[in-house]
């Protein structure tokens, strides 16, 4: 898509093409961020740029430790905290730990393409379970996917692809059904959308719900430095052995290769603590963009956070729908690539002006298709 991109633009001029593919946040990072990263490297304390404990800088966890803290009221510590190279490097870290060969990790449909082979890069298997008509998880889906070999759940809310944001009942009821399974499961909890939520909307802490629950986290999203490679992976404070999978995920977090999350970076996210995203950006976006679109004609679940939206195409086959759209000059992933076809999904990360004006290329793509079915 991004290759079909650059030539559509050349041939057509950019401003005649609208790229909805990337969950690359458009904006600068706001002007604290790189005043903090200024202050870091001008200070350049000595061993700023060593290696360090695996886990990470001890003051920078700790720092992390004390916001999940006053968020969850669960007693975190350094100890509980990975920095990690983005939330892809959490996951990455916290599977290699816990799968042994042929075990097994739910994922909801349609997901995140990238968790099957997080999964499959440690010698475990996926296991997809369906959600409902508005993406929502049902817990006695989930329960009878599970088996034996069933070591984690991945649930990811605010959701990417779909914008759907899971209730607090939701994960109550998943405990209370966990609790009953004879074997532990990891809930592993992937929130790197976790400041863009909707309409006022407050997300439940997860690890005070379910008591087996990994937070994965990076700032890529939130303050739009996806390529500083800045996350981490906080283990729950309710564990009753803490021991064994702190240091199983503290070796991984080393010999996967990549290491720690970036040095200086982590001592910028301690400078800036909790400064996070303005989620009225996108929600405008949003509103724009729902409304556009259920318009012409498209069913659209309107997101409840992200910037993702995922209506159904108006035929089944999404992959020809996407090539309509190409044609009308507009860049859409096929829901195919998240395991739903039929649908597919856009990323709105263009300005808000350009989102106004790619609206009559999606109804006369949508008029077009809906003909001809
Ligand atoms: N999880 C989800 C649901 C994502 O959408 C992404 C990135 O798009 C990641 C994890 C990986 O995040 P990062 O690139 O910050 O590691």
């Amino acid at each position: 898509m991004f290759e079909i991109g650059a030539r559509l633009k050349r041939e057509r001029g950019e401003e005649n093409v609208f790229d909805y593919t990337l969950g690359n946040p458009d904006g600068e990072p706001d002007e604290a961020v790189i005043a903090a990263l200024r202050r870091v490297v001008a200070e350049n304390r000595p061993r700023s740029h060593a290696y360090m404990p695996n886990a990470g800088f001890t003051p920078v966890r700790e720092a992390i430790a004390r916001q999940l803290t006053a968020v969850t009221g669960l007693n975190y510590t350094a100890d509980h905290i990975l920095m990690t190279v983005g939330a892809a490097g959490a996951i990455n870290v916290l599977l290699k730990s816990l799968l042994d060969p042929g075990d097994e990790v739910i994922i909801l449909v349609p997901f995140f393409p990238e968790y099957q082979f997080y999964i499959e890069n440690h010698a475990g298997s996926m296991v997809l379970v369906e959600t409902d008509a508005a993406f929502q998880p049902e817990v006695g889906r989930i329960a009878a996917a599970i088996n034996s070999r069933t070591k984690a759940i991945i649930l990811n809310s605010p959701n990417n692809p779909t914008g759907a944001i899971y209730s607090a009942e939701f994960f109550t009821e998943l405990e209370d059904m966990l609790a009953r399974v004879d074997h532990p499961v990891t809930v592993i909890t992937d929130e790197p959308y976790k400041s863009l939520a909707f309409d006022g909307r407050k997300l439940p802490a997860v690890p005070a719900i379910v008591r087996n629950a990994a937070v994965t986290y990076s700032w890529s999203k939130a303050l739009a430095i996806p390529g500083e490679r800045i996350g981490y992976l906080a283990l729950s404070p309710r564990l009753a052995d803490l021991g064994p999978i702190r240091d199983a995920c503290t070796f991984a977090n080393r010999i996967l290769g990549f290491i720690n999350a970036p040095a200086v970076w982590q001592w910028v996210m301690t400078e800036i603590g909790q400064l996070s995203d303005n989620p009225r950006v996108y929600q405008e976006r949003r509103d724009v963009l729902w409304e556009g679109l259920t318009s012409a004609g498209y069913e659209v679940t309107k997101p409840q956070g992200t910037f993702y939206m995922f209506p159904k195409a108006p035929v089944a086959d999404d992959l020809s729908f996407v090539r309509a759209l190409m044609d009308e000059g507009v860049l859409a992933v096929p829901g195919s690539g998240f395991g739903r076809g039929g649908y597919i999904r856009l990323s709105f990360t263009i300005p808000l002006e350009a989102i106004q004006r790619s609206l009559p290329a999606f109804a006369r793509a949508f008029r077009a298709a809906f003909r001809n079915r």
